[in-house]
């Protein structure tokens, strides 16, 4: 199979799926394979003849077809496949940078520990006032 483009399809010009005309500039898939659609042999001594149809022929595939196809077996164009592993790189670049400046202010707790320089964390106090109410006042009234 090859991909040409619509200039170089030859008769019908149409694609096997869709039977429609693509689109001028567009891209089809060339199966390198005709069509022929075999008849029924007039007598037992008679050879079946091929038919002729109007998908007879080149056997093509439009891009848009292709591409339904394509989905419909869940792959991915090789350009969106290209994007995501950029983005992939570039996510697992950050990952490292922070991993990197997690690790380096870890060390640096380690030995403000180690110096006696970092207080250990204590619980908050409870609040030692109490707070003021007014008997029979209520806020929603
Ligand atoms: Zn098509």
């Amino acid at each position: 199979m090859d991909v040409i483009g619509t200039e170089y399809m030859i008769k019908p010009n149409l694609c096997l799926s869709c039977e429609m005309t693509p689109d001028p500039g567009s891209r089809v898939i060339d199966t390198l394979r005709d069509l022929s659609v075999g008849g029924v042999p007039a007598t037992a001594d008679a050879e079946a003849m091929d038919l002729v149809t109007h998908l007879s022929g080149r056997k093509y595939v439009c891009e848009a077809c292709a591409t339904d196809f394509a989905i419909k077996f869940g792959w991915t164009k090789p350009a969106d496949v290209e994007t995501l592993s950029e983005e992939l790189s570039s996510v697992r670049g950050e990952l490292n940078a922070l991993k990197l400046s997690t690790e380096a202010g870890e060390r640096v707790l380690e030995a403000l520990k180690a110096a006696d320089l970092f207080p250990e964390e204590r619980p908050v106090d409870a609040p030692s006032h109490e707070i003021f109410s007014m008997p029979g006042y209520r806020e929603d009234s």
